[in-house]
């Protein structure tokens, strides 16, 4: 509705648009419908004040507006869902906001499947899909990942995506769990273009060979990551920059993970990871504190933990007492101890600031933090950037108890922001401890990508290993132009059965592999962009 002027679904626009869906449904065969652009908008037009004073809201409210806002769309949805249903009980249906989340839960019902609008040259960037779809697919609903074949965003006409940039978007929405749709727009002439249906055409060929190992296909997991959008929406409602270090960091790390909700079912991971800003109400706390107790380990940073108004830890199992903010920022993480393996015995630095607490008995501080000479203020400077360490002890920087493990910092803002090497380090060494057997284990560079799903139907899990970098050419956004061959990957898959065969799919060549416990180990002798391994039990 609207370009770009959005209208209120509480006038007698929804009127004339449940009419114009009916006609629509009257007059075809339907197969499905794409609403697009529904958002909630916080709006307080004559209609809405009227809504809103019979049901006692305050329009002056911000909070309560967008609260009667989203009920306003969950009833739009449901309402013309029913309509749709009532002509095309087979249809499709899905409302697009440009982002599906954790708020869509319970809009679920409204909707047949999950569509993941993700350009990655049009303003969402690479780390958008994978976090979308790692949420949508613990939902339940198939989900459907949506690219573009444009250079940049939707109405770039006469514009195409590089190959190879295409290639790992479909490859990667294979890998993911999700399926696949490339957007394109109409010349107004009404004629296909024939370079872009070569371009897409070149890619899907490609996708229907490796479908069959993808039909079905569910990942497999041990981590699951809450995320901090369910508890943080900002005044301007972005997704927090945690999300998108998490996703990043656990990437790199070839971590297995899900994102989650409070409602998720938690008993499905080994992990838990509460990233720089869950804050737990009661409820939340104990259904943690329920997991952890039940055998479950759990890393948490930062805010995690907190109550809502951020006054003390809800978590019992975390074993600390909260007393604010860090005295010092930035400060420094002193390495050593047993989460120092692969960084240098020196101080880093933790560029944001952290949480002050105090390990009850019987946890066990890892890793202890220095603090500066003093704070960088109008009166004291040092220098181009921060005040060095005076090498004083400043309390524990991360500390275990039990099988939780607790940050001070944002670490994974703090990844977001500017990727310091060591504090994926250190929260990937903090995971191997809580998870020294993962179910997926890859010696290969940061930048490739791996992933595991099963296929209950064909008897065979399928390892997916993607390697394309994306680089920021243009100022403007993310490029990727080259296939780069990585070659000698070795790869140990913990499987619940004993694996028959490794076979390199689609080409049907059968690798060497060798059994070491539970691990099933085998050598991948070159990935070139996109390589599936099916193990068949
Ligand atoms: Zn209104």
């Amino acid at each position: 509705p609207g370009f770009y002027r959005r209208l209120c679904y509480n006038t007698p626009y929804r009127e004339f648009l449940r009419r114009h869906v009916t006609e629509i449904c009257e007059m075809f065969d339907v197969d499905g419908f794409f609403f697009d652009i529904v958002h909630d908008i916080p709006c307080a037009c004559f209609y809405c004040r009227e809504l809103m004073r019979n049901k006692g809201i305050d329009p002056a409210n911000a909070e309560q507006r967008w609260r009667f806002a989203h009920q306003t769309m969950l009833d739009w949805q449901a309402e013309m869902t029913a309509l749709v249903r009532r002509y095309h009980p087979r249809a499709t249906i899905f409302y697009n906001a440009g982002h599906v989340g954790p708020r869509h839960r319970r809009m679920a019902p409204s909707f047949t499947h999950w569509e993941l609008e993700s350009l990655p040259s049009g303003g969402w960037g690479y780390l958008d899909f994978p976090l979308k779809i790692r949420y949508t697919r613990t939902l339940g609903l198939d989900s459907l990942g949506m690219t573009g074949k444009f250079h940049t965003s939707w109405g770039d006409f006469h514009s195409l995506k590089n190959r190879a940039a295409l290639e790992f978007e479909c490859f990667q929405m294979l890998a993911l769990g999700a399926k696949c749709s490339v957007g394109d727009q109409l010349h107004p002439a009404g004629r296909l273009d024939e370079a872009t249906y070569d371009l897409i055409g070149a890619v899907y060929r490609q996708v229907e060979a490796r479908e069959p190992w993808c039909r079905g296909a569910r990942a497999v997991t041990d981590v699951g990551v809450l995320t901090p959008e369910e508890f943080y929406i900002g005044p301007d409602r972005r997704i927090p920059p945690a999300c998108f270090g998490f996703t990043r960091m656990l990437s790199e790390l070839k971590v297995q993970f899900d994102v989650l909700d409070s409602k998720s079912d938690f008993s499905r991971y080994r992990v838990l990871v509460l990233p720089d800003r869950i804050e737990a109400d009661d409820e939340l706390a104990r259904k943690i504190d329920n997991y952890v107790s039940r055998g479950g380990s759990l890393l948490v940073s930062c805010a995690s933990g907190l109550d809502p108004k951020g006054e003390r830890f809800l978590l019992d199992c975390l074993g600390l007492d909260y007393l604010g903010d860090a005295d010092y920022s930035p400060d420094f993480l002193v390495i050593e101890g047993p989460l120092a393996e692969g960084l240098p015995k020196t101080e880093l630095v933790m560029y944001m600031r952290g949480k002050k607490v105090r390990p009850r008995a019987g946890a066990q501080v890892l890793m202890e933090t220095h603090v500066p000479y003093f704070n960088r203020t109008w009166d004291h400077f040092f220098s181009h950037r921060h005040t060095p360490s005076a090498g004083k002890p400043g309390g524990p920087g991360i500390v275990q108890n039990g099988r939780c493990i607790y940050f001070m910092h944002p670490v994974f803002e703090q990844y977001h922001a500017n990727a310091p090497l060591w504090v994926k380090r250190l929260v990937g060494n903090a995971l191997r401890r809580l998870l020294p057997d993962p179910v997926l284990d890859v010696k290969a560079p940061s930048s490739v990508l791996a992933a595991v799903n099963e296929q209950p139907g064909e008897n065979r899990w399928v390892v997916h290993l993607l390697h394309y970098i994306p680089e920021r050419r243009g100022q403007a956004f993310d490029v990727i132009e080259d296939v780069i061959p990585v070659t000698n990957i070795d790869v140990r898959v913990k499987t619940p059965r004993t694996v028959r065969r490794a076979v390199l799919v689609p080409e049907g060549r059968a690798l060497e592999t060798r059994r070491e416990g539970a691990y099933t180990l085998f050598r991948l002798p070159v990935l070139e962009g996109h390589q599936m391994i099916a193990l068949e039990f």
